[in-house]
């Protein structure tokens, strides 16, 4: 592919605003701007004009079906194909696609997990438009975003409460910006998430049940080479790699999302990928494909995609950085200038995102915890199950200026060359490298790490829009009171720093000294998933998203109860085929081996009698007593997973795996690494570490 070919496949399966604007009539061209712009609800005329576009467009782009792609509770996307056929009495057929068609679709949606929202029997539910992110063409068929409600109008997915949160941030924003002067209609929240992955071999996942059935490996010996060489990151890529790379760009780029940056990360077998950032709904949505090409995309490779949090015991697990600000047309609510001291503007946005971090700790937890991401915290290259704000020693001295009343030295000016002694500056570089930190600031957006490479960063982008729109409210009632401004202003965030100082931590995120301090400060410190996803149903939450007008209480609890059947689920498939695999496999792989064992020392005693066997005896005895090992605690996860399933109540259930399986599924996977390492290369039937993250 030329780079002429770039400009012209990017966004060339997307229905965006160059089409539109090129196709729609321009009544309806205005009245659908309107809509997106403003929120406006789309009439019925507008919409068969724009169906009727769009389908000509679509069906040019070869598309034979159409379908609402929307975002359940669980999994990750959603679609159901209609095609656009429709059949005329004569026994031909015209192709058919109505306004109310695009704006509303039905999906039989009793399968969807609902957390008790919907009975099966009153199953029905619905999709709707979301105008403000662009239908696409992807396998022949013309997908619309859309969002998933019950009848009765709870939602029923991802997408509504994210929607949800961009207006309530928007509105408090404006609100703030009102009190500055700035007469601003909306304001959008930006998002960029870096997503992290492992390419494997293919011939090496299909040998691999735990793969196939969890996306991580249940078992595996520590390779006798592991990451610290640190020769990964940004090293040379392998060549599948790279024509996987380009292979994926290009078909992200026809669908407009904007991939920009590709290198390999921290692991072996490890990749990024990070895009342009965008509007948080669209940022998501492009995410949400960013995933799906990345899985379909590998295998034309001979490669897996693992989007696991931790497809690899001792190695990085993999994340998705959701850099996240807040833009105002022509200004970067979270970009403090060259002199943050003197700009009120930038320190009071800030400041609600200190306190909205400080006061919503749990929620930010909650909303990345999983089973997958319960392995990646506290591991190796990602922030523990603490949340603190990492903001850089010049910000640091700016707030401790703030509260303390005391004057703030600028970093000493810096002469050039010439002899001028140039204006002191806020070194934006200063803020931009602890790697070790959950939340940090990195110079005019904040980047939350947390977030695990699988997830939908709807959740996290939900809650941070909704704590930080509650933050702005706040302060929007306070000032709106009157008074001096600028006085009043400062005094805000002077209390603010005062009181939420002990959530920033600049320092090392990965030591142990900072788990006690973390303890000290009183910092919430909550390593099991399950408890952090129960803190979503605290009454404080529960009252922050029903003010905020984002989930109703009802929402909120069938979420909870979704997440928890979700993680105990997940729980239940790797002990099942952990006991599998150990059962079937493993057992079996080392008996036989055994056998050989045992087959050569007679066959070697019959041939010279009295000759040393002691190096297969004593390889005998070892395995016998793994693999009795290995026999007894498949047994022993089996008690366990009987004893959690016998909980009735989701939460006990989800603490259940966690404390009864998870340990016991530690077990076997001991007892299975130690036979793996000394049993016979040819006779052991998974791949090994070493096989998978080094191959050639
Ligand atoms: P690093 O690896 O150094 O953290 P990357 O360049 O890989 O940085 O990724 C940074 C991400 O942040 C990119 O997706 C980028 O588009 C995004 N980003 C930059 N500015 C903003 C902003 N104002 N709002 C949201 N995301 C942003
Ligand atoms: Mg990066």
């Amino acid at each position: 592919m030329s780079p002429a070919d770039t400009k012209e496949i990017y966004g060339s399966l997307v229905f965006n605003e160059h089409v539109m604007k090129e196709r729609l009539p321009s009544a309806t061209y205005k009245s659908l701007k309107a809509t997106v712009q403003k929120g406006q609800p789309l009439d019925l005329d507008v919409a068969n004009v724009v169906a009727s576009v769009m389908r000509d467009w679509a069906i040019e782009k070869g598309a034979t079906h159409y379908t609402h792609w929307f975002q359940p509770l669980t999994g990750i996307t959603s679609e159901k194909h209609d095609s656009f056929i429709s059949p005329m009495k004569d026994g031909t057929a015209i192709m058919e696609f109505s306004g109310s068609a695009l704006v509303r679709g039905e999906p039989d949606a009793s399968s969807f997990p609902s957390g008790g929202l919907r009975a099966v029997a009153e199953a029905r539910g619905y999709t709707t438009w979301d105008p403000t992110s662009y239908a696409f063409v992807k396998d022949n068929t013309l997908c619309i975003p859309t969002a998933f409600c019950s009848w009765t109008g709870e939602a029923l997915d991802k997408k509504t409460p994210l929607l949800r949160s961009m207006k309530a941030v928007s509105d408090q924003a404006c609100r703030i910006l009102h009190l500055f002067g700035k007469d601003i209609p909306h304001i959008d929240v930006t998002v960029g998430p870096e997503q992290e992955y492992f390419l494997i071999k293919k011939e090496h996942y299909e040998k691999r049940q735990d793969l196939i059935l969890t996306g991580r490996t249940l078992f595996g010996a520590t390779p006798a080479k592991g990451q610290e060489l640190e020769e990964h990151y940004f090293g040379a890529l392998r060549p599948e790699v790279s024509s996987f790379m380009q292979d994926l760009d290009r078909e992200l780029w026809k669908l407009g999302v904007a991939a920009k940056t590709r290198h390999n990360e921290a692991a072996p077998a490890q990749h990024e990928l990070a895009p342009i950032f965008d509007r948080c709904n669209v940022a998501v949505d492009h995410n949400l494909l960013t995933m799906e090409m990345m899985k379909r995309i590998a295998p034309k490779h001979g490669l897996v995609c693992l989007l696991h949090e931790k497809p690899f015991a001792g190695v990085n697990g993999s994340g998705k950085h959701d850099n996240w600000s807040l833009s105002a047309p022509h200004m970067n609510l979270l970009d403090p200038g060259d002199t943050p001291m003197d700009n009120l503007q930038f320190l009071i946005f800030f400041a609600a995102v200190i306190k909205a971090v400080d006061e919503y700790q749990d929620l930010l937890r909650m909303c990345i915890a999983g089973a997958g991401n319960e392995h990646r915290l506290g591991g190796g290259e990602a922030p523990p199950a603490i949340v603190s704000v990492f903001v850089g020693d010049d910000l640091s001295a700016i707030l401790d200026a703030i509260a303390s009343d005391s004057e703030y030295v600028a970093p000493q000016s810096v002469k050039i060359d010439l002899g001028v002694d140039v204006l002191p500056k806020f070194a934006k570089d200063n803020t931009d490298r602890n790697r070790t930190s959950p939340f940090a600031f990195t110079g005019n957006k904040f980047e939350f790490r947390m977030p695990g490479s699988s997830a939908n960063i709807s959740d996290a982008n939900t809650v941070l829009n909704t704590a930080v729109a509650k933050e702005l409210k706040g302060y929007a009632d306070e000032l709106e009171q009157g008074g001096d401004f600028d006085k009043n202003v400062i005094a805000l965030v002077k209390r603010t720093i005062r009181d939420h100082k002990r959530v920033i931590f600049n320092g090392n995120g990965y030591s142990k000294e900072w788990v006690e301090e973390a303890k000290r400060r009183g910092l919430d410190f909550q390593p099991a998933a399950a408890e952090a996803l129960a803190s979503m149903i605290a009454p404080k939450n529960v009252e922050l998203f029903e003010k905020m007008g984002v989930l109703t209480e009802t929402e909120i609890r069938s979420r909870c109860e979704v997440k928890l059947e979700h993680y105990s689920k997940l729980r239940h498939i790797e002990a099942v085929t952990m006991m599998e695999m150990t059962r079937r496999q493993l057992i079996p792989a080392s008996v036989e081996y055994m056998t050989v064992l045992a087959d050569g020392i007679r066959t070697k005693a019959a041939a010279c009698p009295g000759i040393s066997c002691r190096a297969e005896e004593k390889l005998l005895r070892q395995l016998t007593s793994f693999t009795d090992a290995m026999s007894d605690d498949a047994d022993g996860l089996e008690g366990q997973v009987e004893r959690a399933e016998r909980c009735t109540n989701a939460l006990e259930r989800a603490q259940a795996y966690h404390s009864l399986v998870l340990p016991a599924m530690d077990a076997l996977r001991e007892a299975a690494d130690s036979a793996e390492s000394i049993c016979g290369r040819e006779h052991w039937p998974l791949p090994s570490y070493s096989e998978m993250l080094y191959y050639v």
